[in-house]
């Protein structure tokens, strides 16, 4: 006599494990990954595409050759982090510098067509800050910055759990810093990306006579006090920044990523004490710095995973 029926006595269909997916867009290239949903990058493509020369055609190629990394993957969802100005609303790339082909550009249209997925994009800088709140030292915070540090400068809020992403908001590069600074890239003077990004720093070496191609960390290991010096100013300017933020909305925790990786414990303090020094208010959380520990290639996809995370 049989009590339990054939198929039951079956092992179940294993399932696909569930899996995050990640895209970044940036000039020249476009980037891929599978996450676990802990943030493991278990599977990567990229695709290069010419950043002046492509035509919108071009773009859909290289997304369809990325696209194929999450072929046979159970992905809940893609998160897309874009360089240049971006509409998450309507899922459209409206400008990226140098990029005319991304002008317009509806990337989470696309990408969904490719993959079957729920496709959501936002600004990389503002993004990083969700891979640290799912992934990284911001895990259980609510409030809390994510700071891009080196050639490209910008701060990501969470704050009271959400992403401050107004229309229109940037990501702080801008911010005047100085009123007689030297002249920026967008036209103003003084803006915060003049002295705390890796062109100030070179420019800075140079001037004191400490070579022509150094780097922060190369500053760092020639443990001289010229160099020691351009190092501890670096991390004033960065500071600059910082400071206004915490002003605004007090984070307390900074989570740096990018160049300051290389400035070591030294770089890391300074930052901390200016933020410190800037705490007027006792029952304020004392701000403290910590450096990312995510690898640099990997923040704007973990930062597009926690985009989809957090929309689940
Ligand atoms: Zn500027």
């Amino acid at each position: 006599m049989r009590l339990v029926p054939e198929a039951a006595q079956r092992p179940p269909t294993p399932q696909a494990p569930r899996r995050l997916g990640a895209v970044e867009l940036v000039p020249g290239r476009i980037g891929a990954a599978v996450l676990s949903m802990a943030g493991q990058v278990l599977d990567r493509t990229e695709s290069r595409y010419d950043a002046a020369c492509a035509t919108p055609a071009d773009i859909d190629r290289a997304l369809a050759q990325v696209a194929g990394v999450f072929a046979g993957h159970e992905v809940q969802g893609v998160g897309v982090a874009a360089a240049g100005l971006v509409d998450p609303l309507t899922g459209l790339i409206l400008e990226v510098n140098d990029v005319p082909a991304l002008h317009g550009y509806p990337v989470t249209e696309r990408l969904a067509a490719l993959t079957g997925a729920g496709v959501r994009v936002e600004h990389r800088a503002r993004l990083q800050v969700l891979g640290d709140r799912w992934f990284g030292a911001g895990r259980g915070r609510r409030t809390f910055a994510s700071v891009s540090t080196g050639e490209v400068l910008g701060v990501g809020v969470l704050y009271e759990g959400e992403v401050l992403a107004p229309p229109g908001g940037r990501s702080g590069a801008h911010m005047t810093v100085s009123a007689s600074g030297e002249r920026c890239t967008c036209g103003n003077r003084g803006c915060w990306k003049t002295l705390a990004t890796t062109g100030w720093l070179r420019a800075r070496a140079r001037a004191a006579g400490l070579g022509e191609e150094t780097s922060l960390g190369a500053l760092v290991r020639r443990d001289d006090a010229r160099a020691g010096q351009v190092v501890e100013e670096y991390a004033h300017n960065l500071a600059l920044g910082l400071v206004n933020v915490q002003q605004l909305f007090a984070p307390g925790l900074f989570i740096l990523h990018g160049e300051a990786r290389e400035g070591g414990e030294r770089f890391r303090t300074v930052v901390e004490e200016r933020l410190r020094d800037a705490v007027a208010f006792a029952g304020a959380e004392l701000p403290r710095v910590l450096v990312g520990a995510a690898a640099v290639d990997d923040v704007a996809l973990l930062g597009g995973a926690g985009l989809v995370l957090s929309h689940l």
